[in-house]
């Protein structure tokens, strides 16, 4: 017998709560020309005439309804309305290529489209291939928009007219609410489809104190995109707490990221490391342009931040910066790199060792690190491992799928990455286990000879990649950019990586390149550096 009582766990009752207990707090986007205002109750009452103009649209429980679009107070529509009538928010990817998104939305066979007025051209070039996509809905600023995709509405018009009523369904707290594709750094995309149950979780305990540590009284900016896993979480945690949001729209480059972060006053605020790169960069070019005294922290996650840019923030801001790790396939948060108290005391340089470590497991979650037999390997910080993770909000399957043993295997996920844990429970990825360097059978981390490379100042960007070596079969190939202006050596490289590597880690090579190929979010591309560097003669060979 139920003791306690059995309330499913879902998305409305959540998305809620913001609207009703802080209804003046704001919204504010940034558009192309102007900010647009409004407050946590114009969102309640605008999230309700959304759910009716869907409902008009013939979206059922369980349709798809995808969006496109940046980050901005009409994406945030759409993210409340959708999961609470009962419908799943489909968010799609819009730097990726054609052919993946016409095979992510006809896999998902999404129902509806609503789509940014500026990147419907993206939409276009699939005319005629989408079939179960019924309805295009443009969230359009001019008013004048034109496309040769049918039926379209204007988003404006069609919500207009609608009841800023709704009455939530009652809705199984195992019935989905959102879907992502994962970016296909490592092949073709795979659906992974939240629960409100997972999303609900997810939600409470992102923003716990020892986690992202929000609260109502935050203003937040989330720059890492809507569309890539759920924007981390944030819309969902601030409209939970009702704390302010602030969203950047199109604009994320250095200057218009610094303006909004000092116009708002944002106190919190998320990207991946390139956007945080380009925010120092602007900041060191203009000394005292910028008063961000309101930020106090900023989290940063997706791939690994550098070391020097992590101190950088911290000395010349005063933030906390936060490294985080997830995937589409951990909705995303799995773990965050939050001090412990014993560790205010430590020295700066062994600070920052665990500062550029990935983090502690989320509470709620499990983790491991085992070797491929399966069995543990030492929590030393040094040795490598696979990582292994299972919880409420991890995926147990990809979107009509069947789960693989390889994959997910006895009721845990395999990241596919590869990690070290030290004794005080701070995880560091070392690879992407199709990245690692395996030489002579033993692995090298590409991430951190990347890392240390990087932290040579006039160094830009660099990525270490697998060459192949008769004897050893691989071995590490540094590709690095150098900063404008700037000159380094091989030697000045090689003279750096010699204090804090062994013999044996040392890349054989090391080409300068123009850039590191990126992702559709940013990330270093290597399956594109592997292609160019295939044929590549090492000297050492
Ligand atoms: P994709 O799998 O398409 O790259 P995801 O956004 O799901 O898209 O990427 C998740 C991956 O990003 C992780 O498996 C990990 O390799 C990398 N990653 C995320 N956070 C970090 C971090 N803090 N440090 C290093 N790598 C990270």
């Amino acid at each position: 017998m139920n003791t306690m009582m059995n309330t499913p766990l879902t998305m409305p009752v959540l998305m809620d709560r913001g609207a009703e207990l802080m209804p003046e707090n704001e919204i504010v986007s940034k558009m192309r020309d102007t900010i647009h205002r409004y407050t946590y109750a114009d969102l309640g009452r605008r999230a309700r005439q959304v759910a009716n103009a869907l409902t008009k649209l013939g979206v059922k429980q369980g349709d798809r309804v995808a969006t496109l679009a940046w980050n901005s107070y009409r994406h945030l529509e759409v993210y409340y309305a959708a999961p609470c009538m009962g419908a799943v928010l489909h968010t799609l990817n819009l730097r990726l290529s054609s052919a993946d998104l016409e095979y992510i939305i006809n896999h998902a066979e999404d129902s509806v489209i609503c789509v940014d007025e500026d990147l419907l051209p993206i939409l276009e070039k699939l005319e005629g291939r989408i079939p179960t996509v019924k309805h295009i809905v443009v969230m359009g600023n001019s008013g004048v928009w034109k496309t040769t995709l049918k039926p379209a509405h204007d988003y404006e018009q069609l919500i207009s007219g609608e009841k800023t009523e709704f009455t939530w369904p009652d809705i199984d707290e195992n019935s989905p609410m959102g879907l992502c594709y994962t970016s296909g750094t490592t092949g073709k995309p795979k659906g992974v489809m939240y629960t409100h149950r997972s999303n609900y979780i997810h939600t409470l305990t992102g923003g716990l104190p020892d986690m992202l540590g929000l609260t109502r009284a935050d203003t937040v900016m989330a720059i890492v995109p809507m569309f890539h896993a759920n924007a981390w979480g944030l819309p969902y945690i601030c409209c939970m707490l009702g704390a302010k949001q602030v969203f950047p729209g199109s604009t994320m480059d250095g200057v218009s990221v610094c303006q909004l972060l000092q116009d708002e006053k944002v106190t919190f605020t998320g990207g991946v490391p390139t956007i945080w790169l380009g925010v120092m960069n602007e900041l060191l070019q203009n000394p005292g342009k910028y008063d961000l005294s309101s930020v106090k922290a900023m989290v940063c996650g997706g791939s690994a931040p550098p070391r020097a840019m992590i101190d950088w923030f911290e000395k010349n801001l005063g933030v906390n910066f936060i490294q985080a790790w997830g995937m589409t396939e951990t909705s995303p948060l799995g773990t965050v790199t939050r001090m412990k108290p014993k560790m205010k005391d430590w020295p700066r340089d062994k600070q920052l060792d665990v500062k550029q470590r990935a983090g502690i497991y989320a509470p709620g979650l499990k983790l491991r690190i085992v070797d491929d037999a399966g069995n543990e390997v030492p929590h030393d910080g040094v040795a490598m491992g696979r990582l292994l993770i299972s919880g409420p909000w991890i995926a147990a399957t990809y979107y009509k799928e069947d789960p693989t043993p390889e994959k997910f295997p006895g009721g845990w996920l395999d990241t596919g990455d590869v990690a070290t844990l030290d004794a005080e429970g701070y995880m560091a990825i070392a690879d992407r286990s199709k990245d690692l360097v395996k030489s002579g059978g033993e692995w090298i981390s590409s991430v951190d000879l990347e890392n240390a490379i990087m932290a040579i100042p006039d160094v830009a960007e660099a990525a270490v990649i697998a060459a192949f070596h008769p004897k050893w079969q691989e071995r590490p190939l540094a590709c690095v950019v150098i900063k404008q202006g700037a000159t380094v050596t091989k030697e000045q490289i090689y003279d750096h990586l010699g204090k804090s590597f062994a013999k044996w880690w040392m890349p054989d090579d090391i080409v300068f390149i123009d850039a590191v190929p990126k992702t559709s979010v940013g990330k270093f591309d290597k399956k594109v550096l592997r292609e160019q560097f295939k044929d590549f003669q090492l000297t050492t060979a």
